[in-house]
């Protein structure tokens, strides 16, 4: 069965009602994390987190504005490339790089693996790829972060065969095979964070469990169906469908057979 490891790779701080209604005023830590999954000899990175490149590239221009909005502590040591190499593994033994989506919190270490193929969905890359100046940090899109070569070996989970989920993911009910993941790595959408953001399934000794990203940003959102404070709606690509996938994560959650995982849940 597939196996996940996770690794947290840096941090940003925010009020915590930013990320849920009524948390109040605290200043909360939000950790960027990235996961690692394992098929037999199969391995893919699930996202970056952050890296050295989010200041480089973020240091002019409008793009110092995201850098204000969510202050970042990056420790250059714990990049996920030397967090891999501290555990014997290199950018050569990734045999690619499933993207959640394409904010600057998840992709921007990229540049740490140049040869690794990415995967994404090919709906959420077409409306971003162009986006530059304040329409891309509208997006949260740094286009420095990506580099020059990147969709010379993309692939779009569009294109991996569709499939029924089984029934003990529902409400969940289609999803794209990872290929080579012998059916325990499936790529769903889960819209409304922002463009082309998807979550996986993967299927471990323990169960199912759902990598979904920035569906949520604390678990007690899909707990409760309880939302961020409005001010966040201007950093959803679509409110109204992040709601509809909250309600969906609820179902999942009360049905009690799939472990949900988010990228940020931190001390909220
Ligand atoms: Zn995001």
């Amino acid at each position: 069965m597939a196996k996940i490891t996770a690794f947290e790779v840096g941090y940003c701080t925010h009020i915590g009602c930013m990320a849920l209604k009524g948390a109040g005023l605290r200043v909360c830590k939000f950790p960027s994390r990235a996961w690692l999954l394992e098929v037999g000899d199969r391995r893919w990175l699930w996202d970056t987190g952050y890296a050295s490149w989010f200041e480089h590239y973020t240091r002019r221009g409008v793009f110092q504005i995201y850098r204000q909005v969510t202050p970042v502590c990056f420790d250059p040591n714990e990049s996920l490339a030397r967090q891999l190499y501290a555990r014997g593994m290199v950018g050569g033994d990734i045999d690619a790089i499933i993207l959640s989506h394409f904010h600057a919190d998840h992709v921007a270490g990229l540049r740490d693996f140049p040869q690794v193929a990415c995967i994404c969905s090919g709906e959420g890359w077409a409306q971003v790829r162009s986006l530059r100046g304040f329409a891309a940090l509208r997006h949260a899109f740094v286009p420095g972060l990506f580099p020059e070569d990147f969709e010379s070996s993309l692939r779009f989970i569009e294109s991996f065969d569709a499939l029924t989920l089984p029934a003990a993911l529902a409400p969940f009910t289609h999803g794209y095979v990872l290929p080579d993941s012998n059916g325990q790595v499936i790529l769903v959408p889960l819209p409304g964070h922002a463009a082309g953001h998807i979550g996986a399934f993967v299927l471990t000794d323990d169960g199912w469990t759902l990598l979904a990203a920035d569906a949520a940003w604390s678990p007690t959102s899909y707990r409760e169906l309880r939302g961020p404070s409005r001010l966040a709606h201007l950093v959803m690509s679509d409110p109204p469908a992040w709601y509809r996938t909250l309600e969906q994560l609820n179902r999942l959650w009360q049905n009690g057979v799939v472990d949900i995982r988010l990228c940020h849940e931190g001390d909220l």
